[in-house]
């Protein structure tokens, strides 16, 4: 269970994301660049690209989204608040302890993660909905790995080896 480190936080970050609609394009803008430069950079080191992206996503999201690196970002898809600052690690909307004032029951100083994605995902213009959208389970292996990079390869919706329902059933 995260107990919603403080990382490196910059004063205006939370400026920002009570202002989705800028994070959104950024996000938009960032994609596509890396869509168009990420086959060159596989080309000249496919690990020295991928540890490229992982130097520059690491402490750009750390100071803007306080992100705990869980390499399958969903950001545009949580009103680009981080659901992995959620003590209780939900990608999928709130616990039932969601306090009267909208504080988190762990935390109690903490506005709950999913009110204020709540409200956010409603100012976002392009993703806007998004955050009705069921998240698969989140694959621990990717801890502490570039999402950028996992994105560009498809890792990051890929089933992990051994999760698919007749994996189960065989090892039953
Ligand atoms: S990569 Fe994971 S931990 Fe980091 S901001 Fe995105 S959802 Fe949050």
């Amino acid at each position: 269970m995260s107990s919603f480190p403080e990382a490196r936080r910059w004063p205006g970050s939370e400026w920002l994301k009570d202002h989705p609609r800028l994070l959104e394009a950024l996000y938009a803008v960032t994609e596509r660049v890396l869509r168009a430069i990420w086959p060159f950079l596989k080309r000249v080191s496919p690990v020295g690209s991928a540890r490229l992206l992982l130097w520059v996503e690491k402490p750009a999201k750390e100071i803007l989204f306080n992100c705990q690196m869980c390499g399958q970002c969903i950001l545009h898809s949580t009103g680009m608040t981080c659901p992995m600052n959620c003590p209780k690690n939900l990608r999928n909307g709130p616990c039932g302890g969601v306090r009267a004032n909208g504080n988190c029951e762990v935390i109690p100083e903490m506005p709950c993660v999913w009110t204020l994605a709540w409200r956010r995902d409603a100012q976002m213009a392009r993703y806007a909905g998004e955050i009705r959208l069921i998240q698969p389970p989140l694959n621990r292996s990717l801890q502490h790995t570039s999402s950028w990079a996992n994105m560009l390869d498809g890792v990051d919706s890929r089933t992990p080896p051994g999760w698919t329902r007749v994996e189960l059933e065989e090892k039953e």
